[in-house]
């Protein structure tokens, strides 16, 4: 599978994880586990776990859904730890965005037949440090996301 982008192996990770899957909506349970248990290393908070999956689960969704269109394609999911920090990738070879910068835009779908909320990209950013999104109509689309995990200061009851 040839991909627009790719993690950047120059980054020297200190471990890092690929997969592939059928673009259908019964896999992004195994995507959104494949990373909690992937992130494990980091000891991340339940709270960073809980962003994560969610963060992971709508770029899957977007990339069944509006990348293949609920048709046949593979997802690839690739992770990779730095440091403390988490790298993830949601790779199709779907029909792409035309319009990036629209497409984030909160409360953007192209779908609102299908009563979706244009909120997956918002929450992707809201729950992450970082979301980079690569696209080119008719080659497929790249959302790379970063989250710094495990170093949440413990808060004292009552502080
Ligand atoms: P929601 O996520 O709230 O159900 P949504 O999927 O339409 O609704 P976003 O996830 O924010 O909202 O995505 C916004 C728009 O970006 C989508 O409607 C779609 O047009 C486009 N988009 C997102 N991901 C992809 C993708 N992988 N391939 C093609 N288009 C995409
Ligand atoms: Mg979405």
């Amino acid at each position: 599978m040839q991909q627009i982008m790719t993690m950047d192996r120059s980054l020297c990770l200190d471990n890092s994880m690929r997969m592939e899957f059928d673009a259908r909506s019964e896999n992004e349970g195994l995507a959104r586990m494949a990373v909690a248990a992937f992130m494990t290393p980091l000891d991340p908070t339940v709270g960073e776990l809980s962003d994560v999956k969610t963060a992971v689960s709508e770029a899957v969704t977007n990339a069944i859904l509006h990348g293949y269109e609920n048709c046949e394609g593979l997802v690839v999911l690739q992770c990779g730890l730095h440091g403390d920090v988490l790298c993830v990738e949601i790779i199709d070879e779907g029909v792409g965005i035309a319009d990036i910068e629209q497409a984030m835009q909160p409360m953007f779908t192209s779908k609102p037949e299908l009563n979706r909320s244009g909120m997956g990209f918002s929450f992707m950013e809201a729950f992450m440090d970082d979301v980079e999104v690569y696209s080119q109509p008719g080659l497929g689309t790249t959302v790379r996301m970063f989250k710094k995990c495990g170093t949440t200061p413990w808060v004292e009851a009552g502080e």
